[in-house]
């Protein structure tokens, strides 16, 4: 029975102090000290432990939206909506609301992962080796399929076989080398990505 009276006594005690409104009817502001609770005394701003912010672009889709990388000792800790944007205007859809997430998956595979021809495992390699590896492929590639001309005389200078697939994140600049690098430089007819505006 005590230790009933005791709990009920606390609860009561904890209303009068907590609930803003029997605070307010004695006489507290209702926009200060009357609006505080036990709770709201424990709260803390979201980005209070952060010591550094960059910026940064959304790595998703085509709209580019701008990004504020919150960073605390050289790791981030939350990514939000750049509000001087004017594309975003600080905000971001749920997929780029995310960004924290996918970036510190433990499912992210930060890695080269090499799959040999017929093989059924994945092995780990080294940038440079794939890197290599892609260049070789390009140039037999090319070397065995470069057309300079058609069979009734007209000039085309151009592979078929190779093709380039961009991505929402690659920017005018990125697109540019791409164009350049692929068409004028290697004849790949077939280049194409999903502009970023
Ligand atoms: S926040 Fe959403 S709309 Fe903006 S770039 Fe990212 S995925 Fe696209």
């Amino acid at each position: 029975m005590k230790t009933l009276k005791r709990t009920l006594k606390r609860r009561a005690e904890r209303f009068v102090k907590d609930w803003a409104l029997p605070r307010q009817l004695a006489g507290e502001d209702a926009g200060g000290k009357a609006a505080r609770s036990t709770l709201s005394e424990t709260l803390r701003p979201r980005l209070e432990e952060a010591d550094t912010v960059g910026t940064s672009i959304c790595p998703f889709c085509a709209v580019g939206c701008a990004q504020l990388v919150y960073a605390k000792n050289g790791r981030p800790i939350a990514i939000e909506g750049d509000p001087r944007s004017p594309i975003n205007a600080g905000t971001l859809c749920p997929k780029g609301a995310g960004t924290l997430g996918m970036l510190l998956s433990p499912l992210r595979v930060n890695d080269v992962m090499y799959r040999a021809p017929h093989s059924d495992r994945w092995e780990k390699k080294p940038l440079a080796w794939a890197m290599d590896r892609i260049a070789e492929r390009v140039m037999e590639t090319r070397d065995q399929t470069f057309v300079e001309e058609t069979a009734d005389g007209e000039p085309v200078n151009h592979t078929l076989g190779i093709a380039s697939i961009g991505g929402a994140t690659l920017d005018n600049e990125e697109n540019y080398l791409i164009k350049k690098l692929l068409g004028g430089g290697l004849g790949v007819v077939s280049i194409e990505n999903q502009a970023r505006i």
